[in-house]
C-alpha cells in the first residue's frame, strides 16, 4: 500500500491532538513531521517513508505476540463478521465473553471470582476505585475510602486512574490529584536507600512508612493500596527484596484491599505469567489490559477477587443491580482477539521465553552498559529493563534536565533503527521488547543501543560536561 504522506502528515498537524506531545512544537513543525507508521511484522515495524525499526518497547509495552499474527487478526474478522457487537448488559453475553472470562478466573494468581471488562488500563482502574469504595459502603465501612498508591507509580490518565499515577507532571494543571488519594514512598533502592542499607533494610522501611501513612491518615479511612508488581513507566524497577512480603503484612493489618495494577506484567511481561506470581502477591483485585490482546484490540478487564466479590452478590437483594458498566464492556471482538492472543501465549510458552530470552536480554545488559562511565545502574526482570544514566557513578549526580540526555539517546537509537523509550522521569531508557523476541533480535537491539549510549556520551563529553 502506498500512501500521500504529505497529505496524512498534513492532515494529522491540522486535526489530532496526539497525546504526550509539545502541542506547540508539533503545530509548528518544529517536532518534524509525524511519524507514520504502516506496517509491523514480528518485532519490527515500517514507516510510510520505507524505514524499519525494531520496536524493542512493543508499542507501549503491550504487542507481547509481536506484529502481524494472521491468527488474531483471522479471529478478529471472524467475529466482526458473525456479530460485530451486542452488550453484557442484564446478563448478556457471547460465547468469546465467556470462555475468556473463565479462563482469566482460572489462570490469575490469587482467590478470583469474576472478571469486568473495559477498554483501557485508565478505564480499569477507575472500576477498581469504585469496587474498593462499594465494598466498603456494602460492609458498612462508609469512611473507608482512601486509596494509597506510590510515587512514581503509574495507573493511567483518567481522572481517578490519573490521580492515582504518582508524578507531578501528570497532576499539573488538570486538578490532580482527588483528595481521596494518598502517595507513599517509591520502593527504588538505587535512589531511595540511605548509605549501606540493604534491599531488605529498605523494603521494611518502605513498609514502615506505609504502616505511618494509614496510621496518620486512620486505618478507618484507607481502603485500598494500588501499585504494580514491578514499578514500569515511573523508571521500569524491579521492587527491592522483601518489598512485597512487607508491604502485604502492612495491608492485611489494617484490611486493606491489595490492587495489583498488571497492565504491564500481566501475561508474561516477568517471566511468570502475573507479576503477583513473580513475587509472591495475592491481590484482592487485579488489572489487566495491554497484554490482554497484544493491542490488537482495546480491552481492558478488573479481575475481581472472592472477597470482594462475595460481599458485593451478597449486598444485592438489599441494593439491587451492580450499577456500573460501559457500552463496550466485554465487547465480543475484543474478547475474540484476547482468546486468540492467550492461544499463542500459551502455546508458544511467551512467558517462558520471557523468562529465558529475558534472562539473556538482562545479561547482556548488564555486560555492555554497566562499566560505561554515564551508565548509574542496569536494572530488570523477564523482558523489561531500563538503563539509567547519570554523570557521577559515585556520587549518583543527574545530568542537567535541560540536557535531556535520556530522550537523546532514545533519539539516536531510533536514528539507527531501534524503538527504545525515553521514560518520562529522569534520564533512562527504557525496553519492553515483544515476547516473541530471540536471543539474535536481542543481540540486535543490545548493539543499537550501546552504539546510541556512546553516540550521546561522546556528544555530552565534547560539549564539557564532566564524567
Ligand atoms: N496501569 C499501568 C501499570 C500502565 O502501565 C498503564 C499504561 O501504560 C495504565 C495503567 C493505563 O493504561 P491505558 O493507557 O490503557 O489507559
Amino acid at each position: 500500500m502506498s500512501i500521500d504522506t504529505k497529505a496524512i502528515a498534513a492532515m494529522d498537524r491540522n486535526s489530532v491532538l496526539h497525546p504526550f506531545t509539545q502541542l506547540k512544537d508539533f503545530a509548528s513543525g518544529k517536532l518534524g513531521e509525524p511519524t507514520i507508521i504502516e506496517t509491523g511484522k514480528g518485532i519490527r515495524i515500517q514507516d510510510a517513508y520505507g524505514k524499519e525499526l525494531i520496536d524493542g518497547f512493543a508499542g507501549l509495552y503491550c504487542v507481547n505476540i509481536g506484529y502481524g499474527r494472521d491468527e488474531v487478526a483471522e479471529a478478529i474478522s471472524r467475529q466482526a463478521y458473525r456479530l460485530a457487537y451486542y452488550h453484557s448488559y442484564a446478563a448478556h453475553t457471547t460465547d468469546e465473553l465467556a470462555m475468556l472470562s473463565d479462563r482469566l478466573v482460572k489462570m490469575a494468581p490469587g482467590q478470583m471470582s469474576k472478571v469486568f471488562y473495559g477498554m483501557s488500563g485508565s478505564d480499569a482502574n477507575e472500576t477498581q476505585a469504585k469496587l474498593v469504595w462499594y465494598y466498603n459502603n456494602l460492609r458498612g465501612k462508609a469512611n473507608k475510602k482512601r486509596i494509597i498508591s506510590r510515587d512514581r507509580g503509574y495507573h493511567g490518565c483518567t481522572v481517578m486512574a490519573g490521580s492515582m499515577t504518582g508524578m507531578k507532571f501528570y497532576h499539573d494543571h488538570m486538578d490532580l490529584p482527588l483528595p481521596q488519594i494518598a502517595h507513599t514512598g517509591v520502593p527504588h533502592h538505587y535512589w531511595g536507600s540511605y548509605d549501606g542499607e540493604t534491599e531488605r533494610e529498605f523494603s521494611a522501611r518502605r513498609a514502615k512508612e506505609l504502616d505511618q501513612l494509614i496510621e496518620e491518615l486512620g486505618p478507618d479511612t484507607v481502603g485500598g493500596f494500588i501499585a504494580e508488581p514491578v514499578l514500569g513507566t515511573g523508571g521500569i524497577t524491579p521492587p527491592p527484596e522483601g518489598y512485597w512480603e512487607a508491604i502485604q503484612t502492612v495491608l492485611k493489618k489494617h484490611d486493606v484491599l491489595l490492587i495489583a495494577d498488571e497492565v504491564i506484567t500481566g501475561f508474561g511481561r516477568t517471566g511468570s505469567m502475573f507479576g503477583c506470581q513473580h513475587y509472591d502477591i495475592e491481590p484482592d483485585l487485579i488489572t489487566v489490559a495491554k497484554g490482554l490482546t497484544s493491542g490488537y484490540f482495546p480491552l481492558s478487564a478488573a479481575i475481581v477477587g472472592k472477597k470482594v466479590y462475595d460481599v458485593i452478590e451478597n449486598a444485592a437483594d438489599r441494593i439491587g443491580a451492580f450499577s456500573h458498566g460501559f457500552t463496550y464492556s466485554g465487547h465480543p471482538i475484543g474478547a475474540a482477539a484476547a482468546n486468540a492472543v492467550l492461544d499463542i501465549v500459551e502455546r508458544e510458552d511467551l512467558a517462558g521465553n520471557s523468562r529465558t530470552v529475558g534472562a539473556y536480554f538482562q545479561a547482556q545488559l548488564k555486560e555492555k552498559f554497566a562499566q560505561l562511565p554515564i551508565v548509574g545502574e542496569v536494572r530488570g526482570v523477564g523482558l523489561m529493563a531500563a538503563v539509567e544514566f547519570v554523570t557521577d557513578r559515585a556520587s549518583k549526580s543527574g545530568f542537567d534536565a535541560q540536557m535531556k540526555v535520556g530522550a537523546r539517546i532514545s533519539k539516536a537509537a531510533r536514528d539507527l533503527g531501534l524503538i527504545a523509550r525515553a521514560m518520562p522521569h529522569g534520564d533512562i531508557l527504557g525496553f519492553a521488547p515483544p515476547l516473541v523476541t530471540t536471543r539474535e533480535e536481542v543481540d540486535e537491539i543490545i548493539d543499537i543501543a550501546e552504539r546510541a549510549v556512546r553516540v550521546v556520551m561522546d556528544q555530552v563529553i565534547q560539549e564539557g560536561q564532566k564524567i
